[in-house]
C-alpha cells in the first residue's frame, strides 16, 4: 500500500483536522496515512506545538490498522535533545520524523530570521543546525523536508542549489546514510505540472553516496492536502533510483 507518511491532525497546534476525517480520505483514496503531530519543545509559547501524547495514543490507538499508523514529528533542537529522546523512548510510535523548524532559537517561518542575513549565511546556518541536531537525534526514522527553509525564506530565489551548499549537504547525507535514516520527499512544494528541479540533484547525491530509503509525505494540515502531489514524489524517487518506504513499528516497509 502507498502511504502518505506525514499528516497533521488536531493534536498539532496548527491543524484542526479530525482523525476521523483523515481516515475517511484515506479510505476514499485507498492511501495509507501516518499521523505525525508536532512536538516542538523549543517553541517560545510553551503551550503551543506540544500535546498530550498519552491522550493521543488513547484516542488514536483504536484506529491503528494496516492503513493507519501512529507517528510524531519531532522538532529537533539541541536544547531539548534529552527530552526529545525520552519522548522517543517512552511511546510506541510506528514512525518518528526529525525536522528542523528553528535556527538560532528563531522559527524560520518568521521573516525576522531573514532580516540582516544574506541567503548564503542563513542557509549555511540552517544546514549546520541540521547536522548538529541530527547528531543528538540519531534515532529518528526519517529526515523531513530538507527544503523547509525554501517555503518561507524572504529572498527573491529561495531554492536550495546543491552546488552552493555541497559540503554541508554532503555532511547531512553522510550522517543519515550511516545511521540508516530515511530521507523524506515532502510533497508540499511539488506541483502537478512541475517538479522542483533543483531538488533532484540533492536526491541523486543521496543515492550516489549510498542512500536508498525515501519516505513520502504531504505535510497535510487539512483533509484536502492528504495525498497531494504523491505522484510527483514517486517520479523523483524513480528518477533518482530510490526506494519509497513507510515505517511501521519503527521499521521500513517497502512500497
Ligand atoms: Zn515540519
Ligand atoms: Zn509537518
Amino acid at each position: 500500500m502507498i502511504f502518505d507518511s506525514h499528516v497533521h491532525t488536531e493534536f498539532s497546534t496548527d491543524s484542526q483536522l479530525k482523525i476521523e476525517d483523515a481516515l475517511e480520505v484515506s479510505k476514499k483514496l485507498n492511501l495509507g496515512i501516518i499521523s505525525t503531530d508536532h512536538i516542538d519543545l523549543n517553541y517560545p509559547e510553551k503551550s503551543k506545538f506540544v500535546f498530550d501524547i498519552d491522550e493521543y495514543f488513547k484516542k488514536y490507538h483504536r484506529y491503528r490498522s494496516n492503513s493507519y499508523l501512529i507517528g510524531v514529528e519531532i522538532g529537533m533542537t539541541e536544547e531539548y535533545s534529552d527530552e526529545n529522546r525520552k519522548i522517543n523512548q517512552s511511546y510506541e510510535f510506528d514512525y518518528v520524523i526529525g525536522s528542523i523548524h528553528f535556527v538560532d532559537g528563531i522559527d524560520i517561518y518568521e521573516k525576522s530570521f531573514y532580516e540582516d542575513r544574506e541567503k548564503k549565511s542563513a542557509y549555511n546556518r540552517y544546514f549546520e543546525t541540521m547536522i548538529k541536531c541530527l547528531k543528538t537525534h540519531e534515532y529518528v526514522d526519517s529526515l523531513a523536508h530538507i527544503d523547509y527553509i525554501s517555503r518561507y525564506a524572504a529572498y527573491e530565489d529561495s531554492e536550495i542549489y546543491y552546488n552552493e551548499y555541497a559540503e554541508l549537504i554532503d555532511e547531512v547525507l553522510k550522517f543519515i546514510i550511516d545511521r540508516q535514516i530515511a530521507f523524506e520527499i515532502n510533497t508540499r512544494r511539488l506541483d502537478k505540472n512541475y517538479i522542483i528541479k533543483n531538488l533532484i540533484p540533492i536526491y541523486k547525491r543521496y543515492k550516489a553516496m549510498g542512500g536508498s530509503l525515501v519516505t513520502i509525505g504531504s505535510d497535510a494540515h487539512n483533509s484536502n492536502s492528504i495525498g497531494m502531489n504523491m505522484k510527483e514524489a514517486f517520479l523523483i524517487a524513480e528518477e533518482c533510483n530510490l526506494k519509497p518506504v513507510y515505517y511501521k513499528n519503527r521499521k521500513p516497509e517497502y512500497i
